[in-house]
């Protein structure tokens, strides 16, 4: 037999029996594959072909690690998809070993540096922007009103602040505040407030009447009495629209004159708290753009700065590869507990994980949840995981964090800026216009299709790595100075040029009364 011209298939482990099919058109039926054997039907691009004949309930092996189990007999040159696989048991969360020891230091990377502003508590921002706080959905409508208000006739005046954003959220009243759950939102918002980007300068608008007192949400400091951040619309001093408007407004050009005498300065890149996380994956997604991401998270740790990488539902299938990773097992432990709570989360909802991956996940080529999640914890590189968050907590230490969040994408990004993320990468093999305005998110692309496609809205192409004409290596240096650029203002990413800017996703398992 002779190998058909064109055919692209990676492998990524030597004992892989199904690889990934590279090349744009796919592979066509009858086409001759590594000299010996046939396409037995067309494969679209991503999907995995049997490299060898599986029989039936033998595993699936991909990455090196069984993806799950064959329901029929699987040739060589067949197409193995979501109907010929039987989805493996997860890993048993008792049994994983927890490591034994300190794991050795990373080689520390020196010399890099951007440009930030920094802060009193010693965090630093990307950009320079107004918060405006919200304790209730009920004033979502006038924060948006002011939000607009301030864009046309304050915005102007005051040429180093980027931009105002209202932290608009469905949260606040019409909720069992006191349950244990309640912790989650709560949290959110009140470290949301507190993100590097908005300089200490919150504005707080609450009704008056809500359960979620605003009150709460800002950690009071020193010489600085409440009323000064706080607005209530129910306050009865003030009648009409317009009175409610200017006040607003007038607390809003306090915080924006001092917000404009903010200057960036030189911070070590020990000073990034990057969240990695990835969206509208395809089968891509793990062997390019998330290696890209893996291997920057390498470069920003060993330069002393901060990683958060999360998505419980896609580290869940994978955790046993995780847990050795963690520096001593109360880190190995903290980590479980989360993929536990998450377990009884889903079984509370009459779910489990295989409400993940999504149909176009599976168009894209990724079968299931194992495969999904093998592909996702790439993004984590290989450094040590030194802590581990609950949803919504502040960031407590540099290096690489598990920060738990659900895999949906706007509930994780929301969370991961309550843990204080100045940086955002984001992959996507399907393509989503994902985009938040407080902090800059660069986009990856994981196949060259999508990002030629989508050239405008794709920040970086990691689909060259399938192609051969870039390495990871070389893709993940690109990355770090891309991350760099970004963090210093002196490069803008796509989704800001453009203004795509989503709301944020509150995380709220509690009840809703
Ligand atoms: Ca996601």
């Amino acid at each position: 037999m002779k190998e058909s011209k064109g055919n692209i298939i990676i492998q990524v482990a030597e004992i892989d029996n199904v690889g990934v099919v590279a090349n744009s058109s796919g592979l066509q039926e009858g086409s001759i594959i590594r000299n010996n054997f046939r396409v037995l039907q067309r494969i679209p691009m991503g999907h995995k072909i049997a490299l060898q004949n599986i029989g039936v309930g033998e595993k699936i092996i991909r990455y090196g690690q069984t993806i799950g189990y064959a329901k029929g007999t699987i040739p060589v040159g067949g197409w193995v998809n979501e109907t010929n696989i039987i989805l493996p048991d997860p890993p048993d969360l008792e049994s994983i070993p927890f490591p034994e020891s300190d794991k050795p230091e990373t080689m520390p990377l020196e010399g890099y540096t951007f440009w930030g502003y920094r802060n009193k508590d010693g965090s630093v921002g990307t950009k320079n922007m107004l918060g405006i706080v919200t304790s209730v959905q009920c004033v979502a409508g006038f924060t948006q009103f002011i939000v607009n208000r301030i864009k046309k006739d304050l915005l102007p005046k005051f040429p180093n602040v980027d931009d105002v954003v209202a932290l608009n959220h469905t949260y606040g009243c019409g909720v069992a505040i006191n349950a244990p759950a309640a912790i989650i939102p709560i949290k959110t918002i009140q470290n949301l407030a507190t993100n590097p980007n908005f300089g200490d300068e919150i504005l707080v608008v609450g009704l008056g009447c809500e359960k979620l007192r605003p009150e709460s949400l800002l950690l009071q400091k020193e010489g600085d009495s409440e009323i000064t951040n706080i607005m209530y619309m129910q306050d009865e001093s003030l009648s009409g629209f317009e009175s409610l408007v200017g006040q607003v407004m007038k607390m809003a050009e306090t915080r924006l004159e001092k917000l404009n005498l903010r200057k960036r300065e030189e911070c070590p890149a020990s000073e990034l708290v990057v969240g990695m996380q990835c969206g509208g994956s395809d089968a891509f997604s793990g062997i390019t753009a998330n290696p890209v991401v893996g291997f920057a998270t390498d470069l920003i740790v060993r330069a002393g700065g901060s990683v958060l990488f999360s998505e419980v539902t896609e580290v869940r299938d994978a955790v046993h590869l995780l847990v050795p990773r963690t520096i001593n097992p109360e880190v190995g432990k903290a980590l479980i507990a989360e993929m536990k709570w998450y377990d009884d989360y889903l079984a509370r909802g009459d779910a489990d994980r295989s409400a993940n991956p999504t149909p176009g996940n599976k168009r894209g080529g990724l079968s299931n949840i194992v495969e999904k999640a093998l592909g996702s914890i790439v993004k984590s590189g290989t450094s040590p995981i030194v802590d581990v968050l609950k949803p919504g907590e502040k960031i407590r230490t540099k290096g690489l964090t598990f920060a738990a969040t659900p895999a949906s994408d706007f509930v994780c990004g929301t969370l991961q800026l309550a843990s204080g993320m100045n940086m955002h990468v984001f992959t996507t093999g399907r393509g989503t216009p994902y985009g938040l305005s407080m902090v800059p998110v660069i986009k990856v692309g994981s196949n060259s299709t999508l990002s030629k496609r989508w050239f405008d809205l794709i920040d970086l192409d990691a689909g060259q790595i399938a192609s051969g004409e870039k390495t990871i290596e070389e893709m993940g240096w690109e990355l770090f100075h891309l991350i760099l650029e970004v963090a210093s203002g002196t490069k803008k990413v796509a989704c800001d040029k453009l203004g795509l800017h989503n709301d944020l996703v509150l995380f709220n398992p509690g009840p809703v009364t």
